[in-house]
């Protein structure tokens, strides 16, 4: 028998209406748990009890708050090794990975357990005689989260620390391929120090129970990360409420080797940027713009970086690429490599499913050669170990590449050269530039966010998250004397 496990409804542990079957995507033999799906009046629920909970929570002294926050990113840190276990069990990433990213989570919560005690407002005087102003920033109140399966602790740890920092109840709704982390994540905050109902999880599908979640007029504030279409459906539930809303998307990050670049150095830096994460990672290096001087050295020895990769099993020591999540993903995946393909483009290496010793959703990390930036899949994001070879001749050219595309979430460039770095990154139309770096890999206390398809509303992530998790109030203060 499988363990059923719950959601957590107005500060209780409830079964919803069905449940649903977590299978490893490393060996679909494994049964990972069952997890229940919320019902509509357990959202109505708990939404009604996060807004009395977030009433309390918000008299909370400072160091309470931060006592809690701390509390949970300890606990994330300490446990890391055993809940990334569980991580890379469900979504199939190797354990390095999946432990980083819980690693990862606990400081997005000790951080911000710092920033509880750095909310500092402003004072001015009146253009009036005889009155001062206080300017500080409030709670939003109540705030939907919704993930994705991708990173599914850390994505959900740097919307739920920075909206518990600021005072704010939460209510989230998990990807459904990856409950299992949910409810790791969900015990670590329920024990805490709280007002029952401040903290709520909700699993269940997005077009259920998360489009019930963002058309509520009980929702403040909806923090969403996943993809363009579903992004356009949630943005347009908010705006019928005028609900705050904030979403990070997907992209077609590029990176760019100079012919000036040190080969090795830029091998390592797009070989890790594409197949890391096994390509499914919004800030994934997709688009490898190659300067026609270096590109036969620089695509031979990436062809023999991806072969050299190892997948297999996400739980197996020396495993660097684990599985694609599902066999749904993996098929859109294939179907991508048909388009390459019947687009003109030459599949040098990998883009195969694979049959290792236990049934899973296997694909080798696979490249393009000869592709141009007009083709589907230099303009659409695949989410796949999937990389295509761009060949330029000259740096203008490689930034105009850069920037024809309807995302900008990261770019990257390889090059010895300041002058080009320091035009790139001042010009390339991305809310995350690098330079002699992987474009995936960021830091928890900057902002991160995109431009154009990639994101809406504010920056994530460091000090600019209390632009989304708070409101600003404007105070008048008279001395009260005619
Ligand atoms: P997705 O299909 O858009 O789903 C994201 C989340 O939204 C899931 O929890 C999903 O639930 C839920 N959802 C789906 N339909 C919904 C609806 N109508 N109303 C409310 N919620 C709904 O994305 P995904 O496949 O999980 O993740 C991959 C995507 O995430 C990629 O496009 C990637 O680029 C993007 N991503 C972006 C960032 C970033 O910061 N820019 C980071 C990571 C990933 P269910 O899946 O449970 O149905
Ligand atoms: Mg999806």
């Amino acid at each position: 028998m499988s363990k059923s496990y719950l959601n957590l409804i107005a500060g209780k542990w409830c079964e919803g209406d069905n449940e649903i079957e977590n299978r490893n995507p490393s060996d679909v033999a494994d049964l990972i748990g069952l997890y229940t799906q919320a019902t509509s009046d357990q959202l109505s629920t708990t939404l009604n009890r996060a807004k009395q909970a977030q009433i309390e929570w918000a008299t909370y002294g400072l160091e309470r708050k931060q006592s809690v926050l701390n509390s949970i990113g300890t606990e994330l840190m300490a446990r890391s090794l055993e809940l990334g276990t569980l991580l890379s069990r469900e979504e199939g990433k190797p354990v390095a990975e999946g432990k980083g990213e819980v690693y990862r989570a606990g400081q997005f919560f000790t951080y911000y357990a710092a920033e509880c005690l750095r909310q500092l407002g402003e004072n001015a005087d009146s253009v009036r005689d005889g009155i001062e102003i206080d300017v500080r920033r409030e709670p939003v109140g109540v705030v939907a989260v919704i993930s994705p399966w991708n990173f599914p602790t850390a994505t959900a740890s740097w919307k739920i620390a920075p909206a518990l920092c600021y005072g704010n109840a939460v209510v989230w709704k998990p990807a459904n391929l990856t409950p299992a982390s949910a409810v790791a994540l969900t015990e670590i905050i329920a024990k805490q120090d709280i007002p029952e109902g401040l903290f709520s999880l909700v699993m269940g599908s997005g077009s259920t129970i998360g489009q019930q979640l963002v058309e509520s007029a009980d929702v403040d504030a909806i923090t969403f990360t996943g993809s363009v279409p579903v992004g356009k459906q949630i943005a347009a539930a908010a705006i019928e409420n005028l609900t705050k809303v904030q979403m990070e998307m997907g992209s077609k990050n590029a990176l760019v080797v100079m012919d000036d670049a040190d080969v090795d150095l830029a091998v390592t830096v797009a070989a890790g940027g594409a197949f890391g994460g096994t390509g499914q990672k919004c800030t994934a290096s997709s688009r490898l713009i190659i300067h026609d001087s270096i590109s036969d050295v620089f695509t031979e020895k990436l062809i023999a970086a991806a072969k050299a990769l190892k997948v297999g099993h996400a739980l197996e020591e020396g495993t660097q690429i684990g599985p694609v999540v599902s066999e749904q993903q993996l098929q859109e995946n294939l179907d991508y490599v048909a388009v390459g393909l019947k687009e003109g483009a030459d599949l040098v290496c990998g883009g195969d499913r694979l049959e290792l010793s236990h049934e899973g959703y296997y694909m080798s990390p696979g490249i393009f050669m000869n592709t141009r930036n007009e083709m589907r899949i230099n303009r659409e994001e695949m989410f796949a170990p999937l990389a295509s070879i761009i060949n330029v001749d000259s740096y203008d050219e490689a930034l105009s590449v850069v920037n024809d595309t309807q995302f900008g979430l990261t770019s990257g460039i390889v090059t010895k050269s300041l002058a080009r770095a320091t035009h790139f990154r001042r010009n390339a139309r991305t809310g995350v530039v690098t330079v002699n770096l992987p474009t995936a890999g960021t830091d928890y206390h900057v902002p991160f966010g995109g431009r154009g398809d990639s994101s809406y509303g504010p920056r994530e992530q460091g000090r600019s998250a209390a632009e989304f998790y708070t409101t600003v109030k404007t105070a008048y203060i008279s001395a009260g004397q005619a």
